[in-house]
């Protein structure tokens, strides 16, 4: 996950002021038509965004991202009726023309045919150590997200008040767009934003929700992550993301999981790598070594006399549980030949006449 604020160079409090001179700063030293670094630059821009906008930076602080645009899952087109509301006029002037293309020659629809009471996706990290991927995961999150207004059930009228027919669509649902394109007006129906296709309005709007149906609250959810995932899996849990509005459907939650990486063992798809340092003569002579495991527990592995610096083994079934629940990788364990930095008297005399014999 990137760090908009470390990529400032500003503290998590800073205020909009120190963000913007921060912003400045770093766009005019990274700028690449002055000769600097591009791909900096541009994150310098991505953060600055995020951190200049108040929704933005509120949205990053609390799920250390930014949902917006194309979200996983079906539906996910990011297209927030509560915005579309708000341009005055229905004047669509800000739309690029890429947009119009796409519509005209992409066989596309507007609005886009999607369920614009739906909730919105929630992605979330979970980071693991490695050896918690060992065994499934229960773990208890705690979201900040929409969730159904308890007054009045998600239905955003107030409780015991009539519904009336919407005076916008007068009860069908559509009205009339007129839109401005580049290839002239052209006239369609589109979903009532007024009642957002319903075709009727509450006599009054739930106190609580204004309406909406749903309103900011904290779920705790509990989650099991199975045993095997890997960083970069999306673990998506059903209905778990945004209450829709007014009775929608609600989004999904998912998990991107981020494995960290352990000091002593490397992971390779399922399989496990560790070194273990041995001496000339336990090589030579052959030994048993200890070998850790990701479990804790230390295995007794056997060393064959005349074993060579590099040398793999292989202990069957002692890595990371397959994710399809059957099964798991291997231990593999890297012999490696340490040669003495220091010697004692006793230890030179002894390998000078070893090398005297050859060896
Ligand atoms: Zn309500
Ligand atoms: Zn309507």
């Amino acid at each position: 996950m990137k760090d908009y604020y470390k990529i400032l160079g500003v503290p998590r409090n800073a205020s909009q002021e120190e963000i913007k001179k921060a912003y400045r700063r770093l766009a005019h030293k990274y700028h690449p038509d002055k000769g600097g670094d591009e791909k900096k630059f541009k994150e310098i821009n991505e953060a600055y965004q995020v951190l200049s906008d108040k929704e933005k930076r509120a949205q990053y602080d609390r799920f250390g991202r930014v949902f917006e645009g194309a979200t996983p899952g079906e539906g996910g087109f990011g297209f927030d009726f509560s915005e579309w509301k708000k341009k005055p006029g229905f004047d669509f002037e800000f739309e690029d023309l890429g947009d119009i293309f796409e519509e005209f020659f992409g066989g596309g629809f507007w609005p886009p045919k999607k369920d614009l009471k739906r909730g919105k996706d929630i992605e979330v990290e979970i980071e693991l150590s490695l050896a918690e991927t060992l065994k499934d995961q229960h773990k208890e999150i705690i979201l900040r997200k929409y969730i159904v207004c308890p007054r009045c059930q998600g239905s955003g009228a107030e409780p015991g008040t009539r519904l009336n027919e919407c005076f916008s669509c007068r009860g069908t649902g559509q009205v009339q767009e007129i839109k401005r394109t580049f290839f002239g007006t052209v006239t369609r129906y589109v979903v009532c934003p007024e009642c957002g296709g319903e075709g009727f309005r509450p006599e009054k709007p739930c106190n609580v929700c204004k309406g909406e149906g749903r309103i900011i609250g904290e779920e705790k959810i509990d989650v099991t992550i199975p045993a095997g995932v890997d960083s970069g899996q999306m673990i998506k849990i059903k209905g778990k993301g945004d209450a829709g509005r007014k009775k929608g459907k609600p989004g999904d939650l998912y998990l991107r999981i981020s494995v960290r990486k352990h000091p002593i063992f490397e992971r390779r798809g399922d399989d496990l790598y560790v070194e273990i340092p041995i001496s000339f003569s336990q090589a030579a002579l052959g030994d048993e070594v200890e070998v850790p495991t990701l479990e804790g527990k230390t295995l007794l592995l056997k060393v064959p006399p005349g074993t060579q610096s590099g040398k793999l083994f292989r202990i069957s079934k002692k890595g990371i549980p397959h994710f399809s629940g059957f099964g798991r990788g291997n231990l593999y364990v890297k012999l490696k030949i340490k040669t003495p930095r220091r010697l004692t008297k006793k230890q030179r005399e002894l390998l000078e006449k070893l090398r005297q014999e050859g060896i």
